[in-house]
């Protein structure tokens, strides 16, 4: 099976599972995992932060960020096909009772511009701005990459205004990698920012959310109500520590596969690559003038040994990743073309 339904699909590498096996823990509710805790130090200084924090996931990272920046009964600035929005059960409401102010925008980046008029102060009839979540890439949007002075001025105007930015850095080093900058250019100018082990960088399982040490620290906290306390994770972190330094080198590849997967179904009759040249992993296209639903686009694939997800009536997406070679993308393009009709 070529699986191109994720990346979060990617299994821990020789490497990694050496370093889990091998991995000196402890119970990190104590704090006492060194594993655990060498590695939120790393993520603290990629990031540039303070401090980092291990979380099970992307979901909760995110979860935890918003109810550190933000007071129940506010709103969350936040683009309309994000990730928080749409695909965490509403947590911004469930855990931080607030609102998410969604802003439509062609591209999935959020510019100062679209920000400014939905800020809110407090008052008789509106619930103030709470904070400003931006996601980087932006995977809804095809896997597109903020220009680092977007990130920059929308911060820097929002700090003026006493508000605070989280960044939903999921595939930040896909970003960093496609825009030539370093993570910590790119997180710098948010006040916390959450990224994935579990997904273009190959680990198991866990993100990380890195921010001021006090934010962290509140984070911590928050962390263990969620259920998110974990004892020897120090297993789990081994495999991130590894994922830090080996996965980012082999991203330019994952980039490459993605932008020839988005050429071969270019240019089938039918289908249209939105964007048409992606700037990372992710690869969105529409078949609708095929006259097939993306759901039997799909399920055909599926006996063919390819495996892409609908995600519109007409929609799909793509995703490269380290498991998915050059060669499977080659097959994945011809098993796309023989499912399509009229061929
Ligand atoms: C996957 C993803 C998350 C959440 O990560 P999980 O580990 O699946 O909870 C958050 N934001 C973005 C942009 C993602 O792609």
């Amino acid at each position: 099976m070529i699986d191109l339904r994720s990346d979060t699909v990617t299994k821990p590498t020789a490497a990694m599972r050496r370093a889990m096996a091998e991995a000196e823990v402890g119970d990190d509710v104590y704090g006492e995992d060194p594993t655990v805790n060498r590695l939120e130090e790393r993520a603290a200084e990629i990031t540039g932060k303070e401090a980092a924090l291990l979380v099970p996931s992307g979901t909760m990272g995110n979860t935890i960020a918003i109810k550190c920046l933000t007071r129940h009964g506010q709103e969350v600035i936040c683009e309309s096909r994000g990730h928080l929005l749409n695909y965490e059960l509403s947590m911004t409401a469930w855990f931080s009772g607030c609102l998410i102010r969604s802003v439509d925008t062609p591209d999935g980046i959020l510019t100062w511009d679209r920000i400014q008029p939905v800020i809110r102060p407090a008052g008789p009839h509106a619930a103030d701005t709470g904070c400003i979540e931006l996601e980087n890439t932006h995977n809804m949007a095809g896997g597109t990459v903020y220009p680092p002075e977007v990130l920059r001025e929308v911060c820097a105007r929002a700090h003026a205004l006493g508000l605070r930015v989280h960044l939903d850095g999921a595939r930040i080093f896909n970003a960093a990698e496609a825009c030539g900058a370093s993570v910590r250019d790119l997180c710098e100018p948010a006040d916390t920012v959450m990224f994935c082990l579990s997904k273009a960088l190959g680990a198991p399982v866990g993100s990380m959310l890195a921010g001021p040490r006090d934010v962290i620290a509140q984070g911590r906290l928050y962390r263990k109500r969620l259920g998110g306390g974990m004892r020897q994770a120090g297993v789990l972190a081994a495999a991130g520590l590894v994922a830090l330094e080996e996965t980012p080198p082999k991203l330019a590849e994952d980039h490459a596969n993605a932008k020839m997967l988005a050429e071969g179904l270019a240019n089938m009759r039918g289908v249209r690559v939105e964007p048409a040249v992606p700037a990372t992993n992710i690869v969105i296209f529409d078949v609708g003038a095929t006259g097939l639903a993306a759901a039997e686009l799909s399920a055909r694939l599926r006996g063919r040994g390819v495996l892409i997800n609908p995600i519109g009536p007409t929609t799909l997406r793509a995703v490269t990743h380290y498991d998915v070679s050059r060669a499977d993308c080659r097959r994945a393009l011809e098993e796309i073309a023989a499912a399509l009709p009229g061929r």
